[in-house]
């Protein structure tokens, strides 16, 4: 596996020649170059998070103008392709068969459907069409139909992303033969509290898919849920985990807990002090803080503003995207949870001066820089 801890030219790099400091510890001032930093330690992250706010965001800031073009935001869909009846007991997750949450299980979706779905996102814009089945991994019966919706949706032009949970090499590899682009599997956690809120699979479980994933040369998406109750140790230890991987993921979505009834943390968080805002859910500060870190931490990588956004404030999102994160999902639904819809996305998007990402993102062109070389 190759070793990200090197210099890379950005495709998309804004200020040639501009001072980048990636980390107060370590920065490379070059032509647009920049070091992206595998070996952080525990302690330069927390010490992130305990920088002053605006100190935090204006660095952050520093990091994302340098290698990303900063009023573009990357529009993703999600569609669940297998709804519910998931035999892992994630404490978050409403499509467990753990949670009492009246989620019905579905089969997976005929392949047709999937297609016109994937056609609707496009016309709205989306350049990235994502796709997540409630499953603990996909069954060797079931890959055929994967395939041939991988291979459907990419020949629409839009980039392909699944979420089927774990991954033998094999399945990687049949993935990357049709073409997948990226296969998001997340961490949820640093490995101490994920041990917390799921008991299903291991840390290490979530590891060896991921590994799987890269080493069939498919982008890797991979973040997590904060507000689970996890402490800001916890949130330290889950960017560092994924700061620390032999390569940093491409895509790194970043979800506020959105607690659903009838879950195990829905439930937990429902006897919980309420916040300013009558919210049960993680302070927003606190949450543009875990963005920042992840900005800075991994510089290249699109940070996803994920599940939670519908519940936040136009200005905590627009902290958001000032701290670096430069992708959402769009549409009405995330799998089983609300999410923002287009309309207000569009109304939010003019409000803030944004626009969709048209370009490349810079980590794909890097693999492209390396490739060549
Ligand atoms: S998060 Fe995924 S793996 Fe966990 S219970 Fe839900 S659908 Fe299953």
């Amino acid at each position: 596996m190759k070793n990200a801890n090197k210099t890379c030219a950005p495709a998309q790099a804004g200020a040639p020649g501009r001072q980048v400091d990636l980390s107060g510890t370590r920065s490379l001032p070059a032509q647009g170059l920049t070091r992206v930093r595998t070996d952080w330690t525990r302690e330069e992250i927390a010490a992130l998070f305990e920088l002053p706010f605006t100190e935090l965001v204006f660095r952050a800031a520093e990091v994302h103008r340098a290698l990303h073009r900063a009023g573009e935001v990357q529009l993703c869909t999600l569609l669940s392709i297998k709804t519910g009846g998931c035999p892992e007991d994630c404490g978050y997750c409403a499509q467990s068969v753990s949670a009492d949450s009246g989620v019905e299980a579905t089969k997976l979706m005929d392949v047709r459907e999937v297609l016109q779905s994937a056609a609707r996102a496009k016309d709205a814009g989306s350049q990235r069409f994502c796709m997540g089945a409630a499953w603990r991994n996909p069954k060797d019966r079931d890959m055929p139909a994967i395939v041939e919706i991988v291979r459907g949706v990419r020949e629409m032009g839009l980039e392909t992303c699944m979420t089927l949970g774990m991954l033998t090499p094999e399945q990687a590899g049949q993935l990357a033969e049709a073409g997948l682009d990226y296969y998001n599997h997340n961490i949820d956690s640093s490995p101490e509290y994920y041990e917390r809120v799921i008991t299903t699979r291991s840390f290490q479980d979530r590891l060896d898919t991921l590994e799987n994933v890269r080493e069939a040369g498919i982008a890797v998406c991979s973040g997590g849920i904060v507000g689970m109750g996890e402490t800001r140790a916890d949130r330290v230890g889950f960017i560092h985990t994924l700061a620390t991987l032999p390569r940093h993921p491409e895509s790194v979505p970043v979800n506020a807990l959105v607690p659903v009834k009838g879950t195990v943390l829905g439930d937990m968080l429902e006897g919980t002090p309420l916040g300013p805002n009558g919210e049960k859910r993680i302070d927003d500060i606190e949450f543009v803080r875990t963005v920042a870190a992840a900005r800075i931490a991994m510089p290249l990588s699109m940070v996803r503003l994920s599940a939670g956004r519908e519940s936040m404030s136009e200005a905590t999102q627009a902290l958001c995207f000032l701290a670096g994160a430069n992708s959402i999902f769009t549409g009405d639904k995330l799998l089983t949870a609300p999410n923002a819809g287009d309309g207000a996305d569009g109304a939010l998007f003019a409000k803030l001066g944004l626009v969709p990402l048209a370009g490349e993102e810079p980590m794909r062109g890097c693999a492209r820089t390396e490739a060549a070389e």
